[in-house]
């Protein structure tokens, strides 16, 4: 390898980053992590060069945690992020995802999953990740995660290519149920915890805290839904959770406040995960997102942002086999 895995990162801007460690692996990550999936256009065309120096300009201002998937534009977005970090791997910590390669493409076999991070550390211009998780487990069956995917990711650790093994996706049920039958090093988890939801700290954070597993909590923005933006034409959210969303946009608005900035600070507060994962593909949301550190979260605004989405907290949407649910 040519960058050990044991290696010290060069030296962290000072500034107002704050890093947790990610569970009981050695990896020291920024609170507000970078979430690749926009350099993909997942979220509507992104600008190249202005994704690529929004991922410099991240790791310029402290935030060492990049999370991606082959996935993501089908490639691209691993193509981008690897470009970007030209120059810089030594100082990141970089995330990538094996098993979904599609909206209905899946393969969580071992021969797949081993090939996978192969072509992954390719795109991402690198011979290690510091995390490999298996991407949606809940569109996989449960036995062949636990028996054939997840060995199979322990191989590659060994290996040397990952540093550290875990899971993603969105229903929390077959998240708990693989973290209950075999070690894992860290969880991924989506729109389970924030404004809009937070069944996740009661049903997935202490089984992940009873056995050292690391939390990763993703989607602060509810995928786009928490911002002044509409979101984009694949959200599964309901009509309802939209208009409500609207309305604490325009309530956060005529306080003179931005409902983006304080989902992000409410998340950045919670204590249980080490990192929030927020999609950035601009320099402006990247100087954005961090300005949320700047104030904490007025308790008041939270409390009626919270009562504006009283009737669709917590409300989730189906993704993956019908047992994941
Ligand atoms: P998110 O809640 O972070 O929202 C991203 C959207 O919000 C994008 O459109 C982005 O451009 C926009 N945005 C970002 N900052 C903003 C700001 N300050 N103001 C207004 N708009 C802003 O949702 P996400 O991107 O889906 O989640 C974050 C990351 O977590 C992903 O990029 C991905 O890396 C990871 N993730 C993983 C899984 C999984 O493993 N299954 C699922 C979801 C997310």
């Amino acid at each position: 390898m040519s960058q050990s895995s044991a290696q010290v990162r060069g030296a962290r801007p000072a500034g107002m980053m704050q890093y947790r460690m990610l569970g009981r692996t050695a990896l020291e990550i920024s609170v507000l992590g970078f979430g690749a999936s926009p350099l993909g256009d997942v979220f509507g065309v992104a600008d190249p060069e202005e994704g690529k120096r929004s991922v410099q300009m991240a790791v310029d201002e402290g935030i060492n945690f990049f999370d991606v998937s082959p996935y993501y534009g089908l490639t691209l977005a691993e193509e981008r992020l690897g470009a970007a970090l030209r120059g810089r791997r030594a100082r990141v910590v970089i995330s990538t995802k094996c098993g979904r390669y599609g909206l209905d493409q899946f393969d969580y076999s071992g021969n797949r999953i081993t090939a996978s991070l192969e072509e992954s550390l390719g795109r991402l211009q690198t011979d290690y990740v510091d995390l490999l998780l298996a991407h949606d487990i809940e569109f996989g069956d449960h036995r062949q995660i636990v028996d054939e995917t997840i060995p199979a990711m322990r191989r590659l650790q060994k290996e040397g290519k990952a540093r550290y093994i875990g899971i993603s996706g969105y229903p929390l049920r077959p998240l708990m149920r693989v973290a209950r039958e075999v070690p894992l090093d860290a969880v991924l988890s989506y729109c389970h915890y924030n404004l809009l939801a937070d069944d996740m700290d009661e049903m997935l954070a202490p089984v992940l805290e009873h056995r050292g597993i690391g939390l990763i909590n993703a989607s602060p923005l509810h995928m786009g839904l928490l911002t002044d933006h509409d979101p984009p034409g694949w959200h599964p959210s309901s009509g309802e959770m939209r208009a409500a969303a609207k309305r604490a946009g325009k309530y956060c608005r005529e306080l003179g406040a931005d409902l983006a900035e304080l989902a992000l600070r409410f998340c950045f507060d919670y204590p249980r995960a080490a990192t929030t994962l927020v999609g950035m593909a601009t320099r402006e949301e990247v100087r954005k997102n961090l300005r949320a550190f700047e104030a904490p979260a007025d308790p008041q605004v939270v409390r009626q942002v919270r009562a504006i989405f009283r009737d669709v907290f917590n409300c989730c949407w189906i993704s993956g086999r019908g047992e994941s649910q």
